[in-house]
Parts: C-alpha cells; sequence; structure tokens
C-alpha cells in the first residue's frame, strides 16, 4: 500500500499514519540523551536506532494526525532539534548524543524519504510493530517520553567547574 494519503484518526477502521508525520522530538531527544557518553559514532546510531523501536512498542499518538495539522508537524521537529541541541550541549560527548539524535530519527527519516507509511523496521522482514493510542493518553506517553529522555540529560551532563 502506498503512503502519503491522509485520513482521519476518527474514520473508523482508519490506519493513522501517513507518509509524513513523524513523532520527532521523543524520538531526537531520547536518542541524544542515551548516547551523550558514547565516543563510537555508529554505536550511537545503534543505540539511537534501538530506542526508536523501543518507543513505537508504546502507544503513542502522533500530532500530525489531527487532520490537516501540518503546523503540528513543523513545531514538533522544531521543537525535537531545539531540544536535541540542548542535550547535545549537555553532553560529555557531544558528537555521540548527536550520532545518537540521528539513530533515533533514522527510520522516520529513511520512511519518509521512501514515501512509506511504515519505516524499513516495521516494513518485511522485520515487521517491527508501531503501537498507537488515542489522545490524551496516546500524547500524554510522547509527553512522558520526552520529560524521561530530558531527566536521563540533566543527570548525565558534563561535569561543570563552577
Ligand atoms: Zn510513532
Amino acid at each position: 500500500m502506498s503512503g502519503g494519503q491522509l485520513r482521519s484518526p476518527r474514520h473508523p477502521g482508519s490506519i493513522h499514519r501517513t507518509a509524513n508525520d513523524v513523532d520527532a522530538t521523543p524520538h531526537l531527544v531520547m536518542g541524544a540523551a542515551l548516547t551523550m557518553r558514547v565516543r563510537k559514532p555508529l554505536l550511537a546510531v545503534g543505540i539511537g536506532m534501538l530506542s526508536h523501536v523501543v518507543l513505537d512498542m508504546i502507544p503513542h499518538y502522533h500530532l500530525a494526525w489531527i487532520m490537516g495539522a501540518r503546523g503540528f508537524a513543523l513545531v514538533d521537529l522544531a521543537l525535537g532539534i531545539c531540544l536535541t541541541l540542548v542535550v547535545v550541549a549537555l553532553a560529555p560527548v557531544p558528537w555521540g548524543s548527536l550520532m545518537g539524535a540521528f539513530g533515533g530519527a533514522l527510520p522516520a527519516l529513511e520512511r519518509v524519504i521512501a514515501g512509506q507509511r511504515y519505516d524499513f523496521l516495521e516494513r518485511p522482514p522485520f515487521g517491527l510493530p508501531h503501537l498507537e493510542a488515542e489522545p490524551p493518553w496516546g500524547v500524554a506517553t510522547e509527553i512522558a517520553a520526552t520529560v524521561t529522555a530530558l531527566a536521563l540529560a540533566v543527570r548525565q551532563r558534563k561535569y561543570r567547574r563552577t
């Protein structure tokens, strides 16, 4: 099935997903937070991708699934990038953290570039799950994941002399 169609989340039996909407903020920030001390770039990318898979197993909701919410998709992306830069700035190994964020976003990036509704880890042969939940809980888990990642980042921040 080709992606790209915009369907109403409220339409019975519809699949929320389109080719272009992502939930950038939790994936970017979690990828960055988990790899703040990782010195091997490829390992950081791998950890980021793994965190993407784990987050997708937690039922969640993409704000862009609200019909016509292109603005939300941009807000999500901008917020994700801003918070990621904060995490990278706090990281003892900023480069590792940046690569982790890249790994966290990689499956979604692949999906958007390929114009697919599901990313390569969700398509055969892997067929990994992407679990969804309606608001408010689906949005609450997105926020919880982001806050958890930020808390992790604060805990792991590099030592600062005062
Ligand atoms: Zn998702």
